[in-house]
Formats: C-alpha cells, sequence, structure tokens
C-alpha cells in the first residue's frame, strides 16, 4: 500500500480504481523535419490512421450511446477528407516548406474560425468539430496515445488539475472522488466535488502508473491509499457509515426554517451549476438557490446557447423550485473557464482579464439574450439576476440600461416576462468598498469570497503553493465583508454569502452578527449548516 498526503479540498470518503486524465499539449513546430514530399506523405498517413480511429469511436458510441452521439464522429471523419481542407494543408506544406502538423494547425484555425463567423448556427457549431479533428491529426503526427477523454465507469479521478470546461466533457455521475495536484478549496474543483457530495485532494501528482489500481481517498484527512490494505479499507468504510448516520440525523431539519435561538431568520440557499443540481438543491433543504452558475450552460456546448434553450433550462429551475428564490447569476466566462467559441484574446492574468460582466458589456448581445430568457423564465417562478465581477456603479449601471432594453423588446414582442430583483456579486474589493454606493443601485448584494479573498490577498484562487499564505479568515477580507454587510443593512437591502466561506461554521455567527441575512452554499452542506445555525445564541 502506498500513501501520498495532500490537502483535503472536499470532504467524504471514496474506494475505487484510478482513471488518470491526461490533458496532452500540443504544440505543433513550425519547422519541418523532412522535404515537402514527405511531409505530405505523414500527413495522409496521420490522417488514414485518423480515419480509423473515428470509425472505432462510431462504432462504439453506436452501441454505448446511440445514433445522436455517434453522429459526431461521422461528421469528423467527412471533414477529414473535406477538398478545401486537404488541399490547405497540402499547400501549406509544399509551398511554404512547414512541417505537416504546423500546417494542420493553420488550416484547422482558419477553417475554424471561418465557420464560427457564419450566420448559420448549425455550420457555427462546427468549428470546435474541426479543431478537434485537427487536434486529432496533430496527436497523431507527435506520436501521441489517443487522449484520455472520460471515463467509462465509475472511477477516483486524478488529474494535474480539472477545469469545469473539462468536466463537463465527462459523466460526472460517475466521479467517486476527484484527486489533483492543483486546486485549493475555492477552486472549481473543490466547488464541484462538493456539489456532487464526493470527496476531493489536491496537492498529488498522478502518476501514469497508477491507471486502473485500486484506490481509496480520505477527504477528511486529505490522503490518497493506492492499492489500500483491508484493514484500512473496512476503517474507511465505517467512517463512511458514520457520516451517512450523521447525514441521516440531519434529515429531521430538512424542512425547517432556519432560525437562531434568539429569533433571527437566515435565509439558506444552495448553490449549483445548472438544472442537475437543482433536485440535490431541494432534497438538500434548500430554501432557494443563491447561486444559479449559469455559465456551466455555457461550458457544456460547443456554440453559444440560443435565447431559448437558455430559457427553457432557467424556466425548468423556477418551475422545480416553485415559490423559492431562484438567483440567476449571469454569465461568468473568462478567468478559469474557457469555452472555445468564445474566442477569447490570450491574457496574461486572465484572472484579472476580460471575465464576468466585462465580457457581457462588451458584448451586449451576449448579455441582452441572458437578460431576456431570465425575464421570460421568471414568469414560472421567483427569479432574480445577479451580475458578477462588478467593481463600479457604472458597471451595474450599464447592465442594468440593457435590461430596461431587453424588457422593452420583450414589450414589443409581446412576449410574457416577469419583474424582478436585480442584485450584484460583491467579490472585487473595490466593490466591498464602494457598497454604499451600490447598495443605492442593486436591489440585494451576493458576497463572493472566493474572488473576493483571492482579489484582496492577490493570491491566485487556483495556485495551492500559496497555502501557507493562503488566510481564509484574513481580517483584511472579513473587514470587507463587515463593510458590506453594513452598508446592505443600512440602505435595507439583503445581504448574503455565496463563496465557499458561507459553509465555515466557525464564522457562521460573526457573519449573522455583522447583518448577513442570507447563506449559499453547497446542497450537501446545507443541513450541517441548519444545525449550527438553530445552535447559535
Ligand atoms: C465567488 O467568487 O465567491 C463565487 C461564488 O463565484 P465563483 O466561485 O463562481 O467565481
Ligand atoms: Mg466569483
Amino acid at each position: 500500500m502506498e500513501a501520498y498526503r495532500g490537502k483535503a479540498i472536499a470532504g467524504g470518503i471514496a474506494a475505487g480504481r484510478l482513471f488518470i486524465y491526461r490533458k496532452e499539449k500540443r504544440r505543433a513546430k513550425r519547422e519541418a523535419g523532412a522535404g515537402p514530399e514527405k511531409e505530405r506523405e505523414r500527413f495522409l498517413k496521420a490522417a488514414a490512421q485518423a480515419e480509423q480511429e473515428l470509425k472505432a469511436l462510431y462504432e462504439k458510441a453506436l452501441t454505448s450511446a446511440g445514433e445522436e452521439a455517434a453522429a459526431v464522429f461521422e461528421a469528423h471523419s467527412l471533414m477529414l477528407s473535406d477538398p478545401d481542407f486537404v488541399r490547405e494543408v497540402e499547400r501549406a506544406v509544399s509551398r511554404e516548406g512547414v512541417s505537416a502538423e504546423y500546417a494542420v494547425d493553420e488550416a484547422g484555425k482558419a477553417f475554424a474560425s471561418m465557420l464560427a463567423g457564419m450566420d448559420d448556427e448549425y455550420l457555427k457549431e462546427r468549428a470546435a468539430d474541426v479543431q478537434d479533428v485537427a487536434q486529432r491529426l496533430i496527436r497523431i503526427l507527435q506520436g501521441g496515445d489517443e487522449d484520455a477523454k472520460s471515463p467509462e465507469q465509475p472511477v477516483i479521478l486524478a488529474a494535474e488539475e480539472l477545469s469545469p470546461s473539462e468536466t463537463v466533457q465527462m459523466d460526472q455521475r460517475l466521479f467517486l472522488a476527484l484527486v489533483t495536484e492543483r486546486g485549493t478549496e475555492t477552486s472549481h474543483t473543490a466547488i464541484l466535488a462538493r456539489s456532487m457530495g464526493i470527496p476531493a485532494v489536491s496537492g498529488i501528482s498522478p502518476r501514469p502508473e497508477w491507471e486502473g489500481r485500486m484506490a481509496a481517498v480520505d477527504g477528511e484527512s486529505g490522503v490518497l491509499y493506492i492499492d489500500p490494505e483491508e484493514g484500512l479499507l473496512s476503517e474507511l468504510e465505517n467512517r463512511k457509515r458514520e457520516r451517512e448516520l450523521l447525514a441521516r440525523s440531519l434529515e429531521a431539519l430538512k424542512d425547517q426554517k432556519t432560525v437562531t435561538g434568539s429569533g433571527r431568520r437566515i435565509l439558506l440557499y444552495a448553490n449549483v451549476g445548472g438544472i442537475r443540481d437543482v433536485s440535490a438543491a431541494l432534497a438538500g433543504g434548500a430554501e432557494g438557490v443563491g447561486l444559479f452558475r449559469s455559465e456551466f450552460l455555457y461550458l457544456e456546448k460547443k456554440s453559444l446557447p440560443s435565447e431559448e434553450e437558455l430559457f427553457l433550462s432557467y424556466k425548468a429551475a423556477a418551475e422545480a423550485m416553485g415559490e423559492k428564490r431562484v438567483i440567476i447569476r449571469t454569465l461568468d466566462i473568462g478567468a478559469d473557464k474557457q469555452a472555445d467559441y468564445f474566442e477569447l484574446p490570450e491574457e496574461e492574468n486572465p484572472a484579472m482579464g476580460l471575465r464576468g460582466i466585462r465580457l457581457c458589456l462588451k458584448r451586449p448581445e451576449l448579455l441582452k439574450t441572458q437578460l431576456r430568457a431570465i425575464f421570460r423564465a421568471g414568469v414560472f417562478g421567483n427569479l432574480s439576476v445577479m451580475y458578477p465581477m462588478i467593481a463600479s456603479p457604472s458597471e451595474l449601471r450599464r447592465a442594468k440600461a440593457l435590461a430596461e432594453e431587453a424588457k422593452e423588446e420583450l414589450k414589443k414582442e409581446k412576449i410574457p416576462f416577469a419583474e424582478m430583483e436585480q442584485g450584484i456579486m460583491i467579490e472585487t474589493p473595490a466593490a466591498a468598498l464602494l457598497s454604499g454606493e451600490l447598495a443605492k443601485e442593486a436591489d440585494f448584494f451576493s458576497i463572493g469570497t472566493n474572488d473576493l479573498a483571492q482579489y484582496t490577498m492577490a493570491m491566485d484562487r487556483q495556485n495551492g503553493q500559496l497555502e501557507e499564505f493562503f488566510d481564509p479568515h484574513h481580517p483584511a477580507l472579513l473587514r470587507l465583508i463587515e463593510e458590506t454587510a453594513k452598508n446592505g443593512k443600512r440602505a435595507g437591502i439583503l445581504v448574503g454569502i455565496c463563496g465557499e466561506l458561507a459553509a465555515d461554521p466557525s464564522l457562521t455567527e460573526e457573519f449573522i452578527k455583522m447583518g448577513i441575512g442570507e447563506l449559499s452554499v453547497a446542497p450537501s452542506q446545507i443541513l450541517p449548516l441548519r444545525r449550527r445555525i438553530l445552535e447559535l445564541p
């Protein structure tokens, strides 16, 4: 048995086989290793191998996932033999003397951007497929193995790092636990694990030879065991059972209101990543949804979701929650949440770059489509809208002006919609410091402590190396939360917390004293937090 100690970033215990997720970083070198004729031959040979792989994938998908899923590979085969694509690669190889992989990369990018610019939705979607085909060819040309894309049975997933865009490509129901090299308690890996109620450990670098081996993850102490001994497995099994018993004892609190001993009513809401988590939120005893991270609706797709698609998702969430409130956050893409079709420019500092409301204000149609969908879905339940990454009142004003435009349009088009509260995330120190001004224009605040902490301490929330410096209870962070709560209270608006700190029981009493009226946490954290609040004076 081997044991590797990392950092516990999401609690729980799990045992199962390891699946190593490898992300191949492929860079196509420009210089050709051989003459044009040889490069051309290499390309044709790679294309033939790609064709074989795609055929096998098609057959596999046909039996395991059906015709619709398999059709993707058929489309990839067609692209592979597209005469314009082949001609362009051959031209670059023979005229410009570049390597086959470079020619494939360039042709792939050119075709993808041409498709992405088309009006036809179907053709637009093909842009990402062309990129996929080009990546397959480059991988073959460089002699790499087929990418480990997705597990097929329940596994402990180990990776250097997992981005939300990668996890949405996999069947997340198959994850028993997550083990990553990078990632902190507020990283997306931890958030995903918590929302699924599975353990996660970071700070452990996965090795290829671990593939398929039996392992156990202790998300309480942050240890990964490889080939665990029987004795350990039964000890972990006992602890797991105890956890389950505890969870069952909390069930009685499911339908209770959350009130402190002295009668302070606290709204206990859930954070969700999409409609799939809404049922977990209800089952977990949520009184509402305090943060619907709408970016997952975008990450799951290969092109922009339409207003109708967004509307249907929000409507489903509104209907499932009934009278309970659902706060939909507008798109917070950028930084570590990337989708290729946005074609965002490379940035030196993505966390401080074109993300959240900034991207939406730069591309107003993007925001307006979301707002139309949210306002329309509001007819079917109790929805509110929330803008992320606000740093200045002017940004809120611009977002609200677009909201007015969206409503005017809907009115003219005679499409039913609902009026609703418009709130903001307080997740930049600027917003916390200006919360007095912002409270005059926002209907509510929700403090995003994950980003607020990273920007206040200037510490990347993804970087596990900073652990010894990172203080989740840093006085500067707590002071900004207090300032925000005070200003919100003065203006008579609700102030909540939806960052991971909301679930920290050692701060609950302090938060409530500050005037925080709502806490939004992962569905699995609701009942333990409710008990904590019920026990408070
Ligand atoms: C936050 O920053 O605290 C937050 C809740 O948003 P996200 O984790 O999605 O950035
Ligand atoms: Mg945030």
